[in-house]
């Protein structure tokens, strides 16, 4: 049985512990402490594997940057969050990949992208083939989810452990 540490990445307020909580304990909670920063054990099948999970949730609250710096260096897959409904959060993604790959300096790091709050058609702000334009650029899967809907959530972190596995 395989262990991979998992970071969930992204701007404040993407949705980054709504998703998690939705993968982990399939509960859609509406309000989440912004700043608790955790990590969550679970164990998933993925083609037959069982593959065990240590994800962090992380919150950007880190004091010293040696913190952020450790995680990186730990982490075997990285998901990347933004929220559909936020350009910033989305133009936020390229410094997070930067950091990664400085610090792992491996191109090839599992990532997989994740736009969030799907459910929000109606306040779109970044465009699909945008999304894809990047996804491309850095030879990384994209999915638009909904921790709301519990749409691509699962989708998404398969994904990451598919690429995991690979490794
Ligand atoms: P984090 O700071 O990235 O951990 O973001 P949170 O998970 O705490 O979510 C921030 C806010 O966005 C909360 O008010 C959530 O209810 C809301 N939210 C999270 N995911 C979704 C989603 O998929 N759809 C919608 N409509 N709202 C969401
Ligand atoms: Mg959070």
């Amino acid at each position: 049985c395989r262990e991979f540490n998992v970071v969930v990445l992204g701007a404040g307020g993407v949705g980054k512990s709504c998703l998690t909580a939705q993968f982990v304990h399939n509960e859609w909670i509406e309000s989440y402490d912004p700043t608790i920063e955790d990590s969550y054990r679970t164990q998933i099948s993925v083609d037959g594997r069982q593959v065990v999970l240590e994800i962090l949730d992380t919150a950007g609250t880190e004091q010293f940057v040696a913190m952020r710096d450790l995680y990186m260096k730990t982490g075997h897959g990285f998901m990347l969050v933004f929220s559909i409904s936020s350009r910033t959060s989305f133009d936020e993604l390229q410094t997070l990949r930067d950091d990664i790959i400085r610090i792992r300096d491996d191109e090839k790091i599992p990532i997989v992208i994740v736009g969030n709050k799907a459910d929000l058609e109606d306040q779109r702000a970044v465009d699909r083939a945008k999304a894809f334009a990047l996804s491309q650029r850095w030879d990384a899967p994209y999915y638009e989810a909904s921790a709301r809907t519990r749409t691509n959530v699962d989708e998404a972190f398969t994904d990451l452990c598919r690429q995991m596995l690979r490794r």
